[in-house]
């Protein structure tokens, strides 16, 4: 019997109707090679598909779900705005409690911009640095992901501090040309880059915990040697905390690390699971932004009724305390998996940042995308469908990390790691 049976016949229906029959790439759980699976519904930290099988679900929507599917505070936060209307394109009371739950707890924004992505929160972000700096080129780092915007779908040219080639056709090679990327955690290729193009960097972008190309955090300094950099280059620094804000901790990422950067990205958490970006910083440079400012950036549906509801329900939740416990599960988890791994001879590195994990198959250290691609792909995908099997929803590919919520028990972080020491099992290298 095939247990995804009802998730394959929808993929095959989907696949005349939308490009590789989905959304969004990583969808369809190519890189795992496994029929994609169908959701029907959610609550807590359980998933259940169209096949009426149940996960504990590691995904939780790609990060934004910090307190579980369908929390009960959230649904009748949104029933109670939804029966008034779902848009208006005014103004709305919830765009300004959003706005202060997020001032007051992202050190370095005194202004915040809602839009309706992460993708447009850095582009606009972007747009901003250039506008305000008047200059053109921007630093990006290797493995870390920003959406999908023109500037930032851009690889590495040939050697350090080459100009950046296009990632993908349609991008222009013009545009291509004013995004430098180096290896993420080398400061050394960061410095030679500024003495290269110092005086025309308007940016820095940093996700100062990449969650893009699995879970690697920064090192040695990385994220302070960073900021003394841009300063000492009058560069703005922009923290992409699309993934980490409101989720490596109360303060998000520049909180934990003590890093203040010049603006912030957000998206994911700050939506409770609609669609929501936000970006913010000083005043001096959000007061730039129009109609206070002379640089554009507008939204037909930014600062939505629902999805500031959503967003002020979900942070709502959420207390210094909520990151304490959810970061013991993560303690419980990563010690049962690095047990189980040495039990079975198979080669394991976990990074970690607060309820963020990276479990990459290799015996090197990762902490650059080079480091990363060394981790045994075949044995993912093995390793993936197994855990699958066991009712365990991990993310469907080697390169992105894993989250937990409030509403993860340590019942289904044991259950979690027998489901791993099964899959290990198989492991004959
Ligand atoms: N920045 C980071 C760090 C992300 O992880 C993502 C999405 N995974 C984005 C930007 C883009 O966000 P969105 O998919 O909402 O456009």
């Amino acid at each position: 019997m095939n247990r995804y049976e009802k998730s394959q016949k929808l993929f095959e229906e989907a696949k005349h109707l939308l490009p590789g029959g989905v959304n969004s790439p990583v969808r369809s759980f190519k890189s795992v090679d496994m029929t994609p699976i169908y959701t029907e519904k959610g609550k807590g930290s359980r998933i259940y598909d169209v096949d009426g099988n149940e996960y504990i679900d590691y995904v939780l929507s790609w990060g934004p779900l910090i307190v579980g599917h369908a929390h009960d505070a959230v649904v009748s936060k949104l029933k109670e705005v939804m029966e008034k209307g779902t848009s208006f394109g005014t103004n709305v009371k919830y765009e300004n409690e959003l706005a202060k739950m997020v001032i007051e707890r992202v050190p370095s924004i005194e202004k915040v911009r809602m839009v309706n992505s992460g993708t447009e929160a850095t582009m606009s972000a972007l747009r901003l640095a250039r506008g305000y700096t008047g200059r053109d080129k921007i630093l990006k780092f290797e493995g870390n992901y920003h959406g999908h915007g023109d500037s930032l779908l851009i690889k590495a040219g040939s050697g350090v501090a080459t100009l950046g080639l296009p990632d993908s056709p349609g991008v222009p090679e013009s545009i291509a040309q004013n995004t430098i990327t180096v290896p993420y955690n080398d400061m050394e290729s960061v410095r030679y880059v500024f003495e290269q193009y110092g005086d025309d960097l308007a940016a820095v972008i940093v996700e100062p915990v990449s969650g893009n190309m699995g879970v690697v955090p920064p090192v040695n300094d990385f994220l302070q040697n960073l900021r003394k950099i841009t300063e000492d280059h009058g560069t703005l620094l922009i923290f992409d905390e699309v993934m980490t804000g409101f989720r490596v901790g109360y303060n998000c990422a520049q909180g934990h690390f003590g890093v203040t950067p010049d603006l912030t990205c957000l998206g994911k958490v700050i939506g409770g699971g609609l669609p929501v970006g936000a970006y913010g910083g000083k005043k001096e440079i959000m007061q730039r932004i129009a109609p206070e400012g002379d640089i554009y950036q507008a939204g037909t549906l930014s600062g939505n009724p629902l999805a500031m509801a959503a967003g002020i329900a979900t942070l709502s939740q959420l207390t210094e305390e909520s990151y304490e416990a959810i970061n013991e599960k993560a303690d419980r988890l990563v010690q049962g998996f690095q047990e189980a791994a040495k039990e079975f001879g198979v080669p394991l590195q976990v990074n970690r940042a607060g309820s963020m994990l990276g479990f990459f198959f290799t015996d090197k250290e990762v902490t650059n995308f080079e480091r990363a691609q060394t981790s045994d792909l075949e044995w993912f995908a093995t390793y993936y469908r197994e855990m699958a099997e066991q009712g365990i929803f991990l993310p469907p590919s080697q390169f992105e990390g894993m989250f937990l919520s409030t509403e993860h028990t340590m019942d289904e972080i044991d259950q979690t790691v027998e489901a791993a020491r099964n899959a290990f099992k198989k492991y004959n290298k």
